[in-house]
Order: C-alpha cells, then structure tokens, then sequence
C-alpha cells in the first residue's frame, strides 16, 4: 500500500517547478504541483516572454526609422499601448492554458493555491494535507524595493506589465538586466527616459567593453544616463512623479520604476517547519544535486542561490527529476552559461569576461571588432556593433565570446556550444562565415589587441 499520496510535490509552477513536473511524471512518478499565482511564472507571466513582446514592440519604432533610408514612407506613425497590452495578454493566456494542458497530459495534480509545508513529508494546501515521499522548492523571487522615502509611488516589473497608458516620461532606477531592457522599451516606443543608476555603468559584472558601448549606444539614441546616482525619495506633484537624486536633481516624471534586484521568495511557505536550511540571502541553500539540507527536499531556480535565468532553472529541474526518479544522478554544469540582455541594442554574452579571464589564466588574447552594421550604411543610423574574443593563450581555448549588437543572443547560442566544446581560436579561424552577416566577424578576429601595460 503507498505511504504517499504523491511521489514528488512541487511548490511553484514556474519554469523550473513545470519542468521538474513533467519529467518526473514521465519517468513513472506520481507528482502535484501546486501554484498560488500563475501557471508558467514569472517567466511566462511578467518577465521574458511578456518583456520579449514589449521588446518587439518597441523595436519597430526604430524598424521605422531606419525604413526611410531603404524608400520607405511610414509617416504618420502612432502607437497604441492599449492594443499592445490587449494582444499581449491574449497570448500569455493561450500560454498558461498550454502550461495547465501538459501538465495535465503528462499526468501531474495542479493544485491551485499556497502550499505550507508542515514537516519534511507534509504539505498543507487548500484545508488539504498531502504526504509526499520527495518535495521541490520552486518558488522563484520577487522584485526587491529599497526603503527609499515615497517608494509607493514607485513600480516593479511586476506592474509594467499592466499599466494603463504609456508613459511620457519614464525614470527607470538600477542598472541591471531590467532596467536597461526597459528603458530600451520605453524609449522605443517614445517615452522620454532616464536610467538612474549606482554605478559607473550599467550590467555590473558584465566585460567592461560591453558596459562602456552600450552606455554609449544608449546615451545616442537619447537615453538620459545618470550614472553615479542614487534617488533619496520621491514624491506625488501636481504633474506627476518626482524623483529627487543625493545630488539635489530633481526628475519629473510619469512613472518610476524600481530594478534594483530580485529576492528569493522563501518566506511564508514552512520551509523552517521541515528544517530546510535559508542562508543569508534568504535563498534556499543546496547542494549541487540541488538538495536542500533535508535529506527529501530539493530546490532549484530563483529561490535558490544560484543563476537567476529560466534556462537554468529549466534544466535544474530537469536535472532534480532525473536524479530522482532516472536512471542516475544528474547536476547542472555552470560554466558558460549564455545571456541576453534585450537592450537596444542587445547585450550577449558568454564565457569569462576579460576582467575574469585575467585573473584565471597567466596570459590571455584579447579581439575585438567594433564596424557599422550593413544595415545602417543605407538606415543612417550612428549605431556600431562590437564583439570581442577572450581567449587563454596557453591551451588557445577561446574563454569568452562578447557582443553588443542585433541579434546578439542568436548568435551567442551558437558559440555557446563551440564553448562547450572547448573550441580554440584557431577553430574559430577555421570556420567559414556566412556573409554577409555580422556573426562571421567571430570567425575573422585576427587582431589582438595590445596588452593593457603596451596599451
Ligand atoms: P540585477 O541584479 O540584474 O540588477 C540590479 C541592479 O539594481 C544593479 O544595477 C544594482 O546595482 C542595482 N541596485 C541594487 N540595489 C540597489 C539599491 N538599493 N539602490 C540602487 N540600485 C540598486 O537585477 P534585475 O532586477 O535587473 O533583474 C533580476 C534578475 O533577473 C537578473 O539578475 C537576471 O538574472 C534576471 N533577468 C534576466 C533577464 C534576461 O535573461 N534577459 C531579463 C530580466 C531579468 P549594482 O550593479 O551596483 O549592484
């Protein structure tokens, strides 16, 4: 007779929680995964898919621009924000509904509502109480908003998603992925923006050459950068929004919107009731089989404290039902993982920047390529596309692939895998390019460029 209701009980249908849902339930287990919110996540919900609409959306009006110079007319143009959102929210709706239905073809409960864990076998839901043999943590993260003074009259990510009108002027603050994602997408579709943000440069942590162009790009097309800068508070006026920074400037504007990080969400669902260990962050903490420290719970994706991007919670869960109920144990391999900031233009990355690959290896060769694209000899527009090879010059693996520019993530993927492969510069030389295109300019590096000391 079965001492549990459920084989596996996930908490959070998100990217990884649905992953881990389905795989489980294909290798023979009998799995619930319970979702308070909306099925797909944030992911599906209010982050990539959603923010890729936006992104789309916004880049036509530049398509526009950039038309005249090839014979076209496309004057007059206007934007309607309300047709965007109602056609936006139409498809995240056929998107859940694609959720709900392969979880329920692949056999796994959807239970809707918060789950609460009562002991390490335990989960209470709905006046229910269920017994599980192993449970998953999949309860993503959450926007964090600093206790700055009138932070109420500020949004998240969460809320752009749903406004009801475009706003004129936009201040986004933070200098992550969301921030400029967005002021790429305010701007594009006509707002007047300015980033505010902390640091020298946007995408701390990114390869300083990939900071500095897109700052600059940024800055081209007409984004005010207020670098440096932090906002003391905020206040409601007559006329809309105003962000005081320390410095005394003032910022008027329509909307506000904080990017300043995202938090594990592991508060509130018993996680201390089954003795699951939380570290400083408050994220999750785990193993690299992604067990938490009791022995039948796991965890993967934003919740814990790893790499917050749904391919990797994606595979995370994957990997937790295979080590489950496959046939062996499997863990997920951190190194080179690829990403895309949707900014205008695009930031790609992958493998070490130059900065880490420094650090790691005795000499390193650096390429570098900055040219108009094609396009935009006939478009006009001042706009260059820069790429870069860090390569570790005692084994010539090519140890990062760097790129601001269209289309950047297309091509990232790609190299990616050369990466994966361990793929040498000279591989690199050796592969014919497609041309013309913009990515055959990695299989043509030839220049190194000179050591910082000669530079
Ligand atoms: P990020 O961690 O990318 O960036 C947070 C930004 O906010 C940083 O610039 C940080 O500054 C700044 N910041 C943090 N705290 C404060 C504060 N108190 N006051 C002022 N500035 C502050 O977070 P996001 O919110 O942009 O995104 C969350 C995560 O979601 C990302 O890290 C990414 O993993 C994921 N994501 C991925 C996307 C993609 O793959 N395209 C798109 C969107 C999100 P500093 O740099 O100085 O620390």
């Amino acid at each position: 007779m079965a001492t549990h209701d459920f084989d596996l009980f996930v908490i959070g249908a998100g990217s990884g929680g649905v992953r881990a849902s389905r795989i489980a339930a294909s290798l023979g287990a009998r799995v619930a995964v319970a979702e308070e919110r909306y099925l797909g996540g944030t992911c599906v919900n209010v982050g990539c898919i959603p923010k890729k609409l936006f992104y789309y959306a916004s880049d036509f009006g530049e398509g526009f621009d950039d038309a005249a110079g090839f014979g076209w007319t496309s004057e007059p143009r206007s934007h309607n924000w309300k047709k965007l959102i109602e056609n936006k929210d139409r498809e995240i709706a056929r998107l859940n509904g694609v959720y709900e239905r392969l979880l329920k073809d692949s056999g796994v409960t959807i239970l809707d509502g918060r789950a609460q864990l009562l002991d390490a076998h335990t989960v209470a839901i709905n006046g229910m109480r269920y017994r599980a043999r192993y449970i998953l943590v999949a309860t993503g993260s959450w926007p964090v908003m600093p206790a700055t003074p009138g932070i109420e009259h500020a949004i998240s990510s969460n809320e752009a998603f749903h406004l009801d009108a475009m706003p004129q002027r936009a201040v986004l603050v933070g200098g992550g992925y969301i921030a400029v994602e967005f002021a790429g997408i305010f701007h594009g579709l006509g707002a007047h923006v300015t980033l505010v943000h902390r640091g020298p440069l946007p995408l701390t942590g990114f390869d300083y050459d990939l900071r500095a162009v897109l700052a600059d790009e940024m800055r081209k097309r007409g984004v005010n950068l207020r670098l440096n800068r932090t906002v003391e508070r905020i206040e409601k006026t007559a006329m809309g929004i105003r962000a005081t920074l320390m410095n005394g400037d003032t910022l008027d504007a329509d909307l506000i919107m904080y990017a300043t990080g995202r938090r594990p969400n592991t508060r509130g669902f018993g996680l201390e009731n089954a003795g699951v260990e939380v570290n400083s962050t408050g994220a999750v903490a785990v193993d690299e089989y992604s067990r938490t420290s009791v022995e039948n719970i796991y965890a993967i994706g934003d919740c814990t404290d790893r790499i917050m991007l749904t391919p990797v919670a994606i595979a995370e869960g994957n990997a937790v039902a295979q080590t489950l109920f496959g046939p062996r144990p499997m863990k997920i391999d951190y190194q080179n993982v690829p990403s895309t900031v949707f900014s205008h233009p695009n930031v790609s990355t992958v493998g070490l920047t130059e900065e880490a690959a420094r650090k790691r290896f005795a000499k390193i060769d650096v390429y570098k390529s900055s040219f108009r694209p094609l396009k935009h000899t006939l478009s006009g527009r001042d706009e260059k596309t820069f790429m870069k090879m860090v390569v570790d010059a005692a084994t010539e693996r090519v140890a990062g692939c760097h790129m601001v520019g269209p289309d950047a993530g297309e091509i990232m993927q790609g190299l990616a895998l050369a990466l994966r492969l361990g793929a040498k510069k000279s591989d690199f030389d050796a592969t014919i390019g497609i041309h013309p295109t913009a990515a055959e300019e990695f299989m043509t590096m030839r220049q190194k460029s000179p050591e910082p000391a000669s530079a």
